[in-house]
């Protein structure tokens, strides 16, 4: 061009990812290993003089900055985890970060250290990110029957223009005399309720009564994958539609959602089914049918509340087919973490490394429920990663001739052997086991020690006791 010669290149960089000629994406993790290391070693930099790289500030950045920085635009080029160097790369860059964050030794492995800092592997995560993208761009998930999409936001075009829009006010109720109070005798009040069960069951319902006849119940059968809030929104949907079908000229509607209520009040939400109630609520108006809702906090005692309440309960355990087959966003985010857990727990349990770590904890969810009572340190770590002052690993590591603890000379000196039996730290083993048998707790099962304070307490001093005093009687 112009006599100049334009080189051919086999990448390009555009908005910060990497594309190369393959578009297998190798290259542009490469990158962003580099960059967060970068950013990192900086911001380590910048740390110290004021609070320092605590585990708890790694911990930290790690979450809140490495891993944003590696998944980005990861919905373009996640599905490079699928090549074994990739995996392999990200592993070791993560390991790093996980071994700062529980201070551990710098030889414990990618299995143990991710586990015990509680790190989900970063090629789940980019997958997990990858799989997102994808159900935003299709509107289906792979993990749910292809019948049920996306629910989707409302497109500008069928909002209701702002003009017509009517704003509505809404009566609480917090007790029954409230309720009984806002009950008008003359018109329609129409009891709207959802249901979502804990197997995943979801049902809605209204129930019209009027003064001196019988009440009319519907229900409706909605997907599993329908939220609560949805449910509570269909209802209030097929109340309204009820309404305009019938003659009458006013209605209290209640409903015990306030989220709902809110999301109706809110004139420039887009979810279609609050923008379905705008359109209903305006030509309401338009033919001057006055709706009163009402916010029922309590559900109690009052008739219309409670056969709604049963309506929508029943609706939710029909066996027919199911109304309103969407499913939302943070669904199928939940649906994929679980993914990601289930991977990571295979990958656990699987790996020929982090020996020690398993004989504490057979799943990562374990290590999950001991972190919440039990704060990670050096010398924790060391007892839970087998890694650490005493003989065995220091004779693993030729730093000394055996690995027999000096308690008798012969025993191989490993945590187990410290933690459980070894003579010489018979004081803080004793302390801790007696307070266990108290509060008739298994004293060397990590969960069911973390059950009494007192129990976590003695713990961390009998594993501070044995790891300071290690070196001194190994005499390395
Ligand atoms: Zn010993």
């Amino acid at each position: 061009m112009m006599n100049i010669t334009i080189p051919q290149t086999d990448h390009i960089k555009i908005l910060g990812v990497i594309i190369d000629s393959k578009l297998n994406f190798i290259q542009h993790v490469k990158y962003v290993i580099n960059k967060a290391t970068k950013i990192f070693k900086n911001l380590c930099k910048f740390v110290r003089p004021t609070w320092g790289v605590h585990p708890e500030n790694v911990d930290c950045i790690y979450r809140q900055v490495i891993v944003p920085i590696i998944t980005y635009a990861a919905g373009i080029w996640g599905s490079a985890t699928r090549f074994y160097s990739v995996r392999q790369a990200l592993r070791s860059f993560q390991r790093n970060f996980a071994i700062r964050a529980i201070r551990g030794f710098h030889t414990i492995s990618a299995v143990a250290a991710l586990a015990l800092a509680q790190f989900p592997p970063l090629h789940l995560i980019i997958n997990e990110t990858f799989e997102i993208h994808h159900i935003k761009q299709t509107g289906t998930c792979n993990e749910l029957p292809d019948d049920i999409t996306l629910y989707p936001k409302s497109k500008v075009r069928d909002l209701l223009h702002p003009a017509n829009r009517v704003t509505i006010k809404y009566d609480e109720a917090t007790t029954q005399e409230d309720t009984t109070a806002l009950i008008n005798p003359d018109a329609p009040n129409i009891f709207t309720d959802g249901s979502k069960k804990e197997d995943g069951q979801a049902g809605a319902s209204f129930v019209v009564m009027l003064e001196g006849q019988p009440p009319i119940i519907k229900k409706f059968k909605l997907s599993r994958t329908a939220s609560v809030f949805m449910c509570e929104l269909y209802a209030i949907t097929e109340a309204l539609r009820w309404l305009i079908n019938s003659d009458s000229i006013e209605a209290v509607i209640f409903s015990d959602s306030q989220s709902s209520l809110k999301a109706i009040q809110n004139r420039s939400n887009t979810d279609p089914l609050v923008n379905q109630i705008h359109h209903m609520l305006s030509h309401l108006s338009s033919r001057h049918t006055k709706v009163q809702f009402v916010w029922a906090k309590a559900h109690v005692g009052i008739v219309g509340n409670e056969l709604a309440d049963a309506a929508a309960k029943e609706a939710a355990e029909r066996k027919t087919a199911t109304l309103h087959n969407f499913f939302p966003l943070s669904h199928a985010k939940r649906l994929l973490r679980q993914r990601t857990l289930d991977a990571w727990q295979q990958e656990y349990v699987s790996a020929p490394q982090g020996a020690t770590t398993k004989s504490f904890f057979s799943s990562i969810s374990e290590i999950a429920e001991f972190r919440k009572y039990i704060k990670i340190s050096f010398t924790i770590t060391q007892i839970l990663s087998g890694h650490g002052y005493h003989k065995t690993y220091l004779h693993k590591y030729r730093i000394t001739e055996d690995d027999r603890c000096p308690c008798d000379d012969e025993t191989p000196q490993d945590v187990r052997h410290l933690l459980e039996f070894c003579p010489i730290f018979f004081r803080t083993r004793e302390k801790y086991t007696m307070m266990c048998l108290k509060r008739k707790i298994e004293p060397f099962k990590m969960n069911t020690m973390t059950k009494s304070e007192d129990a976590i307490k003695y713990f961390t001093e009998h594993v501070n006791n044995i790891v300071t005093h290690l070196k001194q009687i190994n005499g390395t």
